[in-house]
């Protein structure tokens, strides 16, 4: 465990920032939640906006981008500071890269950025919703603010990405027998296939696949407690209930 350290900056130095609004996603918990955004297609979520950014006018034009980077707080692990060195998990939680080399949550400032899918911009008793999918975001995760992704400029091929140059493999997915049919009474079948996308990236810690040892793990996921177990590298889903 890296130590954390919570910096205060100079006062002459500080700037205020007020989040535009917030996002509401899928992901009730920190945990299970991919590591970059774009790799659970499947995870819809919708923005909403507060005062004066709820003007329907700051949308103008929007539907014309098929991406969006959004730009918001680690506001869950703000309060754990940051430190000049993180282990990335890709790494397995064993070598240390710098902060500046990382997309690591603890961070000066804690600012995230992930680009996400329009889905399509809502009225709704006149206030604006953006629908957007593909987030890594928590739930009530409040937003600095929102860009448009523009291919020619933000989109780099040729780019070379450090450890990070290639999608994490995914992992084979299955449903116990007991599982569909909790799905099924419990009406959620629409769930089925995030809650496949999301095990597929195999969120458990870089320190449980080391061991490979045969385990339970938990997530909550919209209004449903998951519980999986993993083995030869496969995840099953045991039991769905509500949460
Ligand atoms: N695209 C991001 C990647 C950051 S790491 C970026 O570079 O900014 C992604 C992880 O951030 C997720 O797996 C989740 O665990 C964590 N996360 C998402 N929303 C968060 C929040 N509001 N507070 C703290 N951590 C969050």
């Amino acid at each position: 465990m890296v130590n954390l350290q919570l910096v205060t900056a100079p006062q002459e130095r500080l700037m205020q920032l007020c989040p535009i609004g917030f996002i509401r996603t899928p992901y009730k918990e920190k945990f299970a939640i991919p590591r970059q955004p774009g790799l659970v297609a499947e995870a819809r979520g919708e923005i909403h906006f507060q005062s004066p950014f709820d003007d329907i006018n700051c949308f103008r034009g929007i539907e014309n981008y098929s991406h969006l980077w959004l730009l918001f707080h680690f506001h869950q692990t703000q309060d754990r500071g940051w430190s000049p060195l993180v282990r990335p998990p890709r790494l397995g939680g064993n070598a240390k890269m710098g902060v500046f080399a990382t997309r690591s949550t603890h961070r000066p400032n804690g600012i995230g950025m992930s680009v996400v899918k329009l889905q399509g911009l809502e009225s709704r008793e006149g206030k604006p919703v953006l629908i957007v999918s593909g987030m890594d975001l928590l739930d009530g995760t409040p937003l600095w603010d929102i860009k448009p992704y523009i291919p020619y400029a933000d989109a780099l091929p040729d780019a070379t990405g450090g450890m990070a140059q290639d999608k994490p493999a995914l992992m084979a997915v299955e449903f116990s027998q007991q599982a569909s049919e909790q799905m099924a009474h419990l009406h959620k079948a629409h769930l089925h296939n995030l809650i496949a996308a999301v095990l597929a990236q195999d969120p458990r810690p870089a320190y449980k696949k080391q061991q490979n040892a045969e385990e339970t793990y938990g997530m909550r996921l919209e209004d449903i407690n998951v519980r999986w177990t993993v083995a030869d590298n496969r995840a099953l889903v045991m039991e769905i209930t509500l949460a």
